[in-house]
């Protein structure tokens, strides 16, 4: 049997909600003791989700655009952000060989030495071995 809230408290827990923002288990922290008062026993989060799924025909349209919108703000501000350092990532390292250990590493764009052989002092680092020759010369 699903608990019978009176109106006020409703009200509170969808003010909270949509005009607060605040999530289900805040507003468990927000009203549990005065839920706890009336029903006599613990107010959970799947108790304000139900409150809320049952009574958001009460909520303001706008707010309930307004936190749709904001949903949606989130799902588009994370994913280019995501791509957008994949992107950074390739751009910016090659794989290569590097010229002192002769390892295949993948190394910044500008960079022909590993950082291994860069920590140890006297890496064998030839420039000759870099430049190309151009056909016909
Ligand atoms: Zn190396």
């Amino acid at each position: 049997m699903a608990a019978v809230h009176s109106k006020e408290f409703v009200k509170k827990v969808l003010d909270l909600r949509y005009k607060d923002g605040l999530s289900a288990r805040q507003i468990t922290k927000e009203l549990g003791s005065e839920f706890l008062m009336v029903n006599k026993r613990e107010m959970t989060k799947n108790i304000v989700i139900g409150i809320w799924n049952r009574n958001k025909y009460l909520v303001d349209k706008q707010d309930i655009i307004k936190e749709q919108v904001k949903a949606l703000e989130n799902i588009v501000i994370v994913k280019p952000l995501h791509i957008e350092r994949k992107k950074i990532k390739q751009e910016h390292f090659r794989k290569r060989k590097c010229l002192s250990c002769r390892k295949e590493m993948l190394l910044e764009k500008n960079l022909y030495i590993c950082e291994p052989c860069k920590k140890s002092e006297n890496y064998k680092f030839s420039t000759t071995q870099h430049t190309y020759h151009t056909g016909g010369a």
